[in-house]
């Protein structure tokens, strides 16, 4: 058995960059990507000052979310322990971005496909140590096999005391720190400027919320300890691209939910027994249109348009992407089938599909919870109520659409939609202050919640979800006047979509490295 790892030791790292400079070389790396970089922090304040430099790159993790969540194995494990990657699989669809947690990934600008530290296979195969560990003019960089007792680097790890960045994530990292600094290996703990001596920071900064801010350091009166101990700042690092998915994430959430929430309402409504009413066929209809639209959103996000078929050619089924894609597939076969069976007037049929749809409905609107899951980079996005508020969604988003042709269902069906939507509401409501006033377990998740309650989200979650989204939608429907009940649906529809992207942006203005 060979398990390869390395540890950077840094008693002797000396922060030349000799390092980066050699992977690019050896891998042609782009100029503004990395696949290793040296971090910079400077604690204490003049003339009692440190600086740390700190080696970062893949830790070739023994349990790698990024290999769980890719969805076609362009990410994998090899035997002995390297977590390689296949350019020619990648889809670009940044997944394994946000399941890292350590920010090891990037795309590569020339081919648009994922690249990272792969322990130059290349080399390693033919029995050559990676460049950055020959080039160390220090040799702060150790490789090696550590199953083999009698190698440095297995000597080194139980010898000494070592670090690995974020343990709590599970992942066993292959990447040992001997005196690593904590102030280094926390993103947060120094946050990311927008410069840096010789370095731009990429233009992303972020302001510590209070939830990373901890509890406060030792007095500065107390000794040198406490003084360096204090003021830690990041001094350089190298640009990272955090915001990888984006607005069109968010329309996606919103259009699933309504393509789930349209079909399902009507039937779930007035049993599924019962032949579907103007409200049924019409959330039919919709569900069709605003699946496809769905699709077209998911392919778009995709850095490799082209290759989105590998989804289903191609599938990892551990991946909650190609779960969801089937889900996706399914559920549209399904909805058509239903509306071609009705047309032609196989009722029997078109009846004995009804439970299936809502069946695909249902997971079609909750699966993104567990795709978000494994996204373990992101820590508020492993809430277990997120499924709750997906499904939420579904409800609301689905039930906006239909009440937009209320009008033009019978009383008695739009009287059920407003009650469906005002319960909706309610429960809502209550999930989003649930999850956001309700102890989180991780200071990032904290973090995350603070930021929307708040910080930079303030505005748009207490003016566009809350007061808008909820509380005048509720009131127009409350108001018994047809008119102005059609007008909550915008408003809905609005809320949804500000929460969706509020929860898929907030989380990821916090480092990784
Ligand atoms: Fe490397 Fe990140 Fe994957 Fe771990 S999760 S193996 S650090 S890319």
């Amino acid at each position: 058995m060979v398990t390869y790892g390395f540890v950077i030791d840094n008693r002797k790292c000396i922060g030349c960059h000799a390092c980066t400079v050699a992977c690019k070389a050896e891998n042609e790396v782009p100029i503004g990507v990395n696949r290793t970089w040296v971090k910079y922090i400077e604690k204490g304040e003049f003339p009692l000052t440190q600086r740390k430099f700190s080696v970062m790159r893949c830790n070739h993790c023994a349990d790698a979310p990024c290999v769980e969540i890719c969805p076609v194995t362009a990410l994998y494990t090899r035997p002995d322990g390297i977590v390689d990657f296949d350019s020619q699989r990648c889809i670009g669809c940044k997944a394994c971005m946000q399941a890292c947690p350590y920010d090891a990934i990037y795309i590569d600008p020339n081919d648009q496909t994922a690249a990272k530290c792969n322990y130059c296979s290349h080399r390693t195969d033919v029995g050559l140590a990676p460049p950055c560990v020959t080039v160390c003019p220090t040799h702060a960089i150790i490789c090696g096999d550590l199953d083999d007792p009698g190698s440095e680097i297995a000597s080194l790890v139980s010898r000494e005391a070592v670090q690995v960045r974020k343990p709590e994530k599970g992942t066993d990292p292959k990447l040992f720190y001997i005196d690593g600094d904590a102030a280094s290996l926390d993103p947060t703990a120094a946050s990311p400027a927008d410069s840096y001596m010789w370095s731009q920071g990429g233009g992303e900064t972020f302001e510590t919320p209070r939830a990373l801010s901890g509890p406060a350091g030792p007095d500065p009166a107390s000794g040198l300890a406490g003084r360096l101990g204090t003021l830690a700042r990041r001094v350089y690092d190298a640009p990272r691209e955090r915001m990888v998915w984006g607005w069109k994430v968010s329309l996606y959430i919103l259009t699933k939910a309504v393509a789930a929430g349209a079909f399902a309402i009507p039937l779930l409504a007035f049993g599924p027994g019962q032949p579907p009413g103007p409200m049924g066929w019409t959330g039919a209809l919709l569900g069709l249109i605003f699946l496809g639209w769905t699709g077209l959103l998911l392919i778009q996000d995709l850095r490799r348009m082209d290759r989105f078929l590998y989804i289903f050619l191609r599938p990892q089924w551990k991946s909650w992407l190609v779960k969801g894609g089937y889900v996706l597939f399914g559920f549209g076969g399904v909805l058509g089938l239903w509306l071609i069976s009705g047309i032609l007037g196989g009722r029997a049929f078109q009846s004995a599909l009804t439970w299936p749809g809502v069946a695909l409905s249902f997971l079609a609107a909750v699966y993104t919870a567990f795709l978000f899951a494994q996204a373990k980079g992101r820590d508020f996005w492993q809430s277990p109520l997120l499924p709750v508020h997906m499904l939420l969604h579904a409800v609301l988003a689905g039930g906006a659409v239909l009440l937009l042709f209320s009008p033009f269902f019978p009383a008695a069906a739009g009287d059920r939609l407003r009650e469906i939507l005002l319960g909706g509401l309610g429960v809502s409501f209550l999930a989003f202050m649930g999850e956001l006033f309700f102890p989180h377990s991780t200071k990032d998740a904290r973090a995350a919640a603070q930021m929307i309650l708040r910080g930079p989200g303030a505005i748009l979650f207490w003016g566009g979800v809350v007061a808008l989204g909820h509380g005048a939608a509720a009131g127009l429907l409350l108001s018994g006047i047809g008119g102005l009940e059609v007008l909550s649906a915008p408003l809905i529809l609005g809320g949804v979509f500000v929460a969706a992207h509020l929860w898929v942006t907030i989380p990821q203005r916090i480092p990784l490295s």
